[in-house]
């Protein structure tokens, strides 16, 4: 028992004893282990009460099987020696079975689960932990390093468990945040509670499996879990366009606060749920978006929701349509919506019969939309209704400045809006429309825990030192390696070959003169290749092909198989003579890599065999594709074979965004002339063209695949080339 460090010592634990819960002296173990070794060798003698705690520390490698029986009043606890220094790292997870275990204060980093969980309440299929309790636990970046290899943070499996004060973030790979997993052998009520959890940057995963939260699945969805999120912050959590997915019936989401998350509160599944007293700010980013209803008797009342700039199946509010007696993972039609009392400032957009299509033909029925408050400072009008809206009952909304036309049962009349005590904006002179003025939101920094930073700070493009490097062979490579996050390697007029490929895995920038050329000569068949969380940054480099080697694949710059979250951007830079491989790419995305931004501006391309940027490696139909954003500015394309943009999104999935076209200002000469002329845009979920010259070249083409993709084209002027190419009509909007 000594050399375990066992030591018997009298623990005072409040008992909630109904007299008054006067702390009473119990008979406790404490156990403090230093190894893996110790570990087992304590738990088994752990009796209600007691409390196991692992030495300050890097525990590498540790798969925790916590087991155990506690009492009601009496937990076993398995716990850190001091808050904040006990890390689980490498291949780690922690799974619990049996009742009343209680685990707090550790922090899982610098590594990943082996096994699809990272915290698991169940050791087996048999195995669950009941009345159990997870609190003060962090999971930092986690993540397995195949974006699309799948896990579950967290499990939440068997009754009456609690999941609080965590602190998740830095989820990179496919598959959801937290998971409630349901099944009749273990009972399908869960009552489990969800609460207090700060959920951190969750960044674009690119296809579906990124939802921060889902309760239950689709097949035991007419059931009811019981479960309850509550005073949850959601930041950044950005996977794909469910945050939270609901999959069961009877849960209720209260006071949690959506912060700048791209995505929705998904009523995706299941009946009789309420979502009641959020938050949501959207602060005007792309795709933020609040609650989205589908099925039966579902209530959505006195949420708050602020610079939402979601659409579609993201808006603020959106009401879908739904499947004539639908199959139980299609689309149940909405019977008996509630959606009252709350408060809308600045949605881009209201979706009423969203998804309307051949198969959702049924349009929303008993439902009522009463005393709702949506306020556009600007004047938008953000009611979009698709189809028969007769079945809901529209009364004592108030719009302001005006009314809309699309619906009834809305007056319309210019409020002014105040922040009131709970910072949120409020209606002066207005009554019982929109949130109570008493509504407020549980702070930021009473989520999670306090020991543990909730964001950690990368190094952005530039945030660090220059550094000189001298033309020549081989002194860009040895330049670049020694380049801290963020830093810059300057470079003088002159010739600089490099003879291997220069990863970049962190934010590097490459800075060409202001004056003179800086001409760069590579002999493999890519200069960089850029992995996870890499950013890169060329300004005034002229790149050309002549050194490098016939081979396939060939591009100056690839991402590797399975890279996310990377950055390219280009500017005021050449690329002349990729001509040496049939198909030489200035860009090409490996397999499964997905980028978060790609930009060029003032870029000239002349005489290249392949693409300008080949984004076609996601060819497996599921909604996946290899950039979310990508712009190109005032570039020229010279004899360019092409396609010069070659994007591809497949498949119907709905659950993903991307990828968004920026095209401005650039010429296309003589380029595209293959079958797949200038441009081939499959997929791509909103394209903005404007301004763009084609001359001499192949025609440009966008084809929709799947959902509403947007296609905005203005003052695109053709000379010699035939027209674009399309099954969708385009947006003409003045440049
Ligand atoms: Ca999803």
């Amino acid at each position: 028992m000594s050399k375990l460090g066992l030591k018997r010592s009298f623990i005072a634990l409040v008992v909630a004893a109904a007299g008054g819960g006067v702390p009473s002296q119990v008979l406790a173990e404490s156990a403090l282990v230093r190894t893996p070794a110790e570990f087992a060798s304590a738990l088994p003698r752990l009796q209600p009460g007691d409390i196991l705690t692992l030495a300050d520390g890097e525990w590498r490698d540790f798969q925790i099987v916590f087991t155990g029986k506690g009492a009601a009043d009496r937990p076993i606890t398995l716990t850190a020696q001091t808050p904040g220094k006990v890390f689980l790292t490498g291949r780690s997870n922690l799974s619990m079975a049996g009742e009343h275990l209680m685990v707090s204060n550790l922090v899982f980093r610098d590594g990943f689960s082996p096994t699809g969980e990272v915290v698991s309440f169940r050791k087996s299929r048999t195995e669950r932990a009941n009345y159990s309790r997870v609190t003060g636990v962090v999971i930092d970046g986690f993540s397995k390093r195949d974006r699309t290899e799948s896990d579950n943070w967290v499990a939440l499996y068997g009754h009456h468990n609690r999941f609080d004060h965590n602190q998740l973030s830095g989820k990179t790979n496919a598959g959801t945040t937290l998971v409630v997993i349901r099944d009749p052998e273990q009972g399908l009520e869960n009552r489990h509670a969800i609460d207090h959890n700060y959920f951190g940057r969750r960044p674009v995963l690119g296809s579906n499996g990124g939802e921060t939260i889902r309760v239950g699945t689709s097949h035991a969805s007419a059931t009811s879990s019981f479960t309850t999120v509550e005073n949850n912050w959601f930041e950044h959590c950005s996977g794909e366009v469910e945050i939270v997915s609901n999959k069961s019936g009877g849960n209720t989401y209260r006071g949690n606060v959506f912060f700048e998350s791209e995505g929705a509160m998904v009523l995706r599944h299941g009946d009789d749920n309420l979502v009641e007293n959020n938050v949501f700010i959207g602060n005007g980013k792309p795709n933020t978006g609040g609650v989205r209803v589908i099925n039966r008797r579902n209530t959505v009342r006195n949420n708050y929701m602020e610079g939402l700039a979601g659409s579609n199946f993201g808006s603020a509010l959106t009401i879908m349509y739904g499947v004539p007696n639908s199959p139980v993972h299609r689309y149940v039609q909405v019977d008996g919506a509630v959606i009252e009392n709350n408060t809308l400032v600045d949605a881009r957009e209201m979706s009423f019969g969203a998804g309307m299509d051949a198969e959702r033909s049924a349009a929303p029925v008993n439902s009522r939309f009463a005393k709702n408050l949506i306020v556009n400072r600007d004047g938008h009008d953000p009611i979009r209704v698709q189809g028969d809206m007769s079945g809901i009952v529209f009364d004592g909304n108030v719009q302001s400045p005006a009314a809309t036309k699309a619906l009834p049962g809305v007056a319309g009349r210019r409020v002014t809006l105040e922040r009131g005590k709970g910072e949120l904006l409020l209606p002066k002179g207005l009554k019982d429309v929109g949130v109570r003025s008493d509504l407020t939101f549980i702070p930021r920094e009473q989520t999670g825990v306090s020991w543990y930073p909730k964001t950690r700070p990368v190094a952005a493009l530039d945030s660090g030192a220059s550094q000189a490097v001298a033309p020549g062979e081989d002194t860009l490579t040895q330049a670049i390696a020694k380049v801290a996050p963020g830093g810059r390697v300057t470079l003088q007029p002159g010739v600089y070959i490099v003879n291997q490929v220069i990863g970049v895995d962190r934010a590097v920038t490459i800075q060409g003169p202001a004056k003179g050329r800086a001409e760069i000569q590579f002999s493999r068949p890519n200069l960089f290749e850029i992995g996870s969380g890499g950013a890169l940054r060329l300004s005034h480099v002229t790149v050309t092909g002549a050194l490098a080697p016939d081979i396939a694949g060939a591009a100056v710059i690839r991402a590797g198989q399975g890279a996310a979250q990377y950055q390219l951007i280009v500017e005021d830079s050449a690329f002349q003579d990729l001509t040496v491989n049939r198909s030489f790419n200035v860009f090409a995305a490996g397999p499964a890599s997905v980028a978060d931004r790609i930009r060029l501006e003032r870029v000239t391309v002349e005489r290249a065999t392949g693409s300008v940027i080949a984004g076609h490696t996601e060819t497996a139909d599921l909604g996946t594709y290899n950039a979310e954003v990508v712009e190109v500015v005032d570039s020229v394309f010279r004899d360019v074979t092409g396609p010069v943009l070659d994007l591809y999104r497949g498949g119907t999935d709905e659950s993903t965004f991307g990828p968004r076209l920026t095209l401005t200002g650039s010429t296309f000469e003589r380029s595209g002339l293959g079958e797949a002329g200038a441009l081939k845009l499959y997929g791509v979920q909103r394209t903005e063209a404007r301004g763009n010259r084609f001359v001499d070249s192949g025609a440009p083409s966008f084809f929709r695949r799947v959902g509403y993709p947007v296609l905005v084209w203005s003052g695109n002027r053709f000379q010699g080339t035939p027209d674009l190419i399309t099954n969708v009509t385009p947006l003409e909007t003045t440049p």
